[in-house]
This record gives structure tokens, sequence and C-alpha cells, in this order.
């Protein structure tokens, strides 16, 4: 845990899904809320629409929601003055100004937890992740459990109809009807292009 002497600095919390970035981010408000620090939890709509919102609770009964946000400059508007700790989660879904956000708000002081898929299905680098990590005073990488092999897992393997999709899927995918599973290096498949695909769009 980082403690610098003056307040406002940003933490990366990055790996693959299920890998525990929200157990982690969640872990952090919760301590936060026992040291009666002012606190507000942000997550990317765009993920609401699959995994549901979550909120916090403390056991001295104080409840926080995470607040749905479309882009960072909503963050900008929402946080309050006296808020000490600002927690994202779903970062990488978030448009690039999420950087001068997270700088913005350290600056005056914020502790800015950042929580964030850091690479995308194909195995690159996700939103504005990498350059949040480049900039973060600390950057902490979970892994999840390859379901394949057993070893810890680094990749987020999309399927499509249970099969592994190909490199020209899109990035973000919308409606859900794919899934992913966690998996090593060598277990993550992404087949080439699919140029038939292409060509019939
Ligand atoms: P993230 O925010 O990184 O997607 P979560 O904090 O939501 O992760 O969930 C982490 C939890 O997911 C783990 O504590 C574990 O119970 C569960 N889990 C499910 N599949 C896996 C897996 N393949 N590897 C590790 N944990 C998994
Ligand atoms: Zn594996």
């Amino acid at each position: 845990m980082y403690h610098g002497s003056h307040p406002g600095w940003i933490e990366v919390v990055c790996g693959v899904m299920f890998s525990g970035k929200s157990e982690e981010l969640i872990r952090r408000v919760r301590r936060a809320i026992i040291a009666r620090r002012q606190v507000q939890v942000f997550k990317s709509h765009l993920d609401a629409r699959y995994a549901g919102l979550y909120s916090i609770s403390s056991h001295d009964g104080r409840e926080i929601e995470a607040a749905p946000v479309d882009t960072s400059a909503e963050i900008m508007r929402l946080v309050r003055p006296e808020t000490q700790l600002v927690a994202i989660d779903e970062a990488q879904f978030l448009d690039t100004g999420i950087v001068s956000v997270a700088t913005e708000l350290a600056s005056r002081g914020v502790r800015v937890v950042v929580a964030g898929t850091d690479t995308d299905f194909r195995g690159e680098p996700f939103g504005a992740m990498g350059h949040l990590m480049a900039i973060a005073e600390t950057v902490d990488k979970l892994q999840a459990i390859c379901v394949v092999c057993g070893d810890l897992a680094c990749r987020n393997q999309r399927l499509i109809d249970g099969q592994p999709a190909p490199y020209n899927s899109p990035t973000i995918m919308v409606g859900g009807q794919e899934a992913y599973e966690a998996r090593c290096r060598h277990c993550h498949q992404v087949p080439a292009r699919d140029e038939s695909q292409t060509a019939l769009l």
C-alpha cells in the first residue's frame, strides 16, 4: 500500500476477468470507510448491463453504491469537493479522458483507485489501462486460474457459440451473446482474422 506524505495518488488494480479486481477494489474501499474517509465509487455503465451494479456495505451500516457512468467527464462532474477516495471499476470501458481525470483528482489530493481489465480478448492493451498503469504510483496485476490447465491465467478467452472468437471480432461486443474464460498465455486462442465474415459485412 502506498502512503505518500501528501494526499493524492493513483493506484491501479488490473488483470484478467475473474482475477479478483472488484474484490480488491471493494476491500480498499471498505477499509477507507472504516478509516472514516469520504468515498465515492464509479463503474462504467457499459458493464452494468451484464453484471449489475454493486453496493459496498460496511460493518457500521454505511452503504456505498457504485454510480454508473458513461464517460470520464461524468466522473469529474459527480465527484464532491469533500471526497477523499474515488474508486473506478471497469475502467477499460471508459474513454481516454480517464487519464486526465485521474491525474486531476490525484493532484487535488484525492486517492484514486482504478480497476480494470488490462488486455482485451486478443491479449492486446485495453482502452486507457496501459496509460493508467504507466502514470500510477502503484500497479497490482492480479491473475485468475486458467480453466483449461490450472496455471495462472493472464488472458481473457472470448467464446462465441463455444468457439474461440476470431481476431477481427469487435473489442467490445454489444448484446452479451459471448462468453469469457480466464486462460493462460498457452491455452489462449485467437484465430486469425476471419476474412469470410469481413466479406459478408
Ligand atoms: P474481476 O473483477 O477481476 O473480474 P471478481 O472480483 O469479480 O474478478 O471475481 C473474482 C472471483 O471470481 C474469485 O474470487 C473466484 O471466486 C471467482 N472465479 C471464477 N472463475 C475463476 C477463475 N477462473 N480464476 C479465479 N477465480 C475465479
Ligand atoms: Zn492454461
